[in-house]
């Protein structure tokens, strides 16, 4: 067993590198480097098994994608066949459900600062709830409703103060956070009357989203057991009963050998047992439970393939191998030090012997992939490199730093492949200069 693949969509076969049964340097043949891949079987598997696991809720709950994690006109239509709904984030992802037909009833509006013609282009686009952040974002959001002579629904996002014990940089749901309205501050409190006072909004429930690559069931539960608590308050206070809870996304994926294998099926089982466990202690009518997967649906159905361009050794200080793209397709170790499993994609019969940082194109010396990665001694320009697990946080962190095109993402099925996203050409940069 080669413990390098991470994931079961990925392979060997002699020296190459098989990724959803296909060859990965054919690939990079077929559709030039940098390069995308995404396994949309494996997209498809992973909405099945969310969907399945929360229709054996007690009531139904509903799966959005997470959209920020990879938003482009096909994977909304997967998200749509495969019956989820979908978040959104900026008119920009809502335009892009829009245009591939996602039925707009079921996208969800997020976002710490929507400004009012977000509020407006969303309501026009008939999108169906707001995630409601602040007190500014309640207010504009009933004057619109307003204008527009409608009631708005709305969920609260509330913060209750959890540190999912992931990177700080990812923990959203903390007291000091620029997200939602804090629960200890009395914020939440004060959001529920306003909300509850205001004639154009219609309080749906609800949300809280504590971070992101969480591996343990338990911070969904004590989540949801604050949320309960409070919403058992709320109601005693204040004779409102919520009819929707959403627990956010934050499942986590592979990135190393040694992450823990999630199981994201028993995972949320124990949530649907525990919500159970919450409406007969609380004597509460079970609300709509939903949950925001992005990064787990997308992830490690994300490979990226490189050709190497250069390797420099620097005797007894490091080796450098340097690919043909960079923190423009991949900003994540950059950003926040994410680590990645880094393949010799057209070398896997060798051992990997020399000790190197991959690094990027980019005139930055912060452009690094990863460091402390082993390759091949022979690792040589013309070589292909594969990044695993970046289905998220990639193509829509993607930037044209130093005018680089942004790759194209080539979706694979069933043993084919298509181009979903094409590469951007030198024209493609220029669309918007005057
Ligand atoms: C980012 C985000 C998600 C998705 O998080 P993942 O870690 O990708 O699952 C869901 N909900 C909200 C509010 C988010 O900000």
């Amino acid at each position: 067993m080669d413990e390098r693949l991470i994931a079961e969509n990925l392979g060997r076969s002699g020296s190459h590198l098989l990724f959803a049964g296909q060859d990965v340097p054919a690939l990079a043949v077929q559709y030039g480097t940098p390069l995308y891949l995404m396994d949309e079987d494996c997209i498809r598997a992973r909405c099945r098994t969310y969907r399945s696991a929360v229709e054996a809720f007690a009531r139904p709950g509903r799966i959005l994608y997470a959209s920020k994690a990879a938003a482009f006109l096909q994977m909304f239509r997967i998200a749509a066949e495969e019956g989820l709904s979908a978040d959104v984030v900026s008119a920009g992802e809502l335009y892009t459900a829009y245009k591939a037909g996602f039925p707009m009833e079921n996208v969800w509006f997020h976002s710490s600062n929507k400004t009012d013609e977000d509020i407006a282009f969303a309501m026009e686009h008939g999108v169906g709830l707001f995630i409601v952040d602040n007190f500014e974002e309640l207010e504009a959001i009933e004057r619109i409703a307003s204008e527009r002579g409608t009631r708005q629904r709305i969920l609260l996002r509330l913060t209750p103060g959890i540190d999912p014990h992931t990177f700080d940089a990812v923990a959203t749901g903390k007291v000091d956070s620029k997200f939602g309205f804090g629960m200890e501050t009395g914020a939440a409190d004060q959001a529920v009357r306003r909300a509850l006072a205001a004639p154009h909004l219609l309080l749906g429930g609800f949300h809280c989203h504590v971070g992101s690559q969480v591996f343990d069931s338990d911070v969904f539960l004590r989540s949801a057991s604050i949320l309960f608590a409070f919403m058992a308050k709320v109601r005693s206070q204040y004779g409102y009963t919520a009819d929707q809870l959403d627990l956010g996304g934050g499942y986590g994926v592979r990135y190393l050998a040694g992450d823990p294998i999630p199981d994201y099926a028993a995972s949320i089982r124990e949530i649907g047992a525990h919500i159970d466990a919450l409406c007969q202690g609380f004597d509460y009518p079970a609300p709509e439970i939903s949950l925001e997967p992005g990064r787990s649906i997308v992830g490690d159905a994300g490979l990226t393939v490189y050709t190497v361009g250069m390797v420099k050794r620097i005797p007894n200080v490091r080796n450098y191998v340097s690919v043909d793209g960079g923190m423009t397709d991949n900003i994540r170790y950059a950003l926040y030090g994410a680590p990645y499993t880094v393949l010799p994609a057209n070398r896997m019969d060798e051992a990997s012997e020399m000790l190197c940082t991959v690094v990027g194109r980019c005139c930055e010396s912060g452009d690094v992939i990863q460091p402390d990665v082993m390759l091949p001694d022979s690792t040589c320009r013309g070589d292909r490199i594969a990044v695993c697990t970046t289905g998220a946080y990639h193509y829509s962190m993607a930037s044209n730093y130093n005018r680089l095109p942004r790759p194209p993402i080539v979706m694979l099925r069933g043993g084919t492949s298509y181009v979903a996203v094409r590469r951007e050409s030198l024209d493609d940069l220029l669309q918007c200069d005057q």
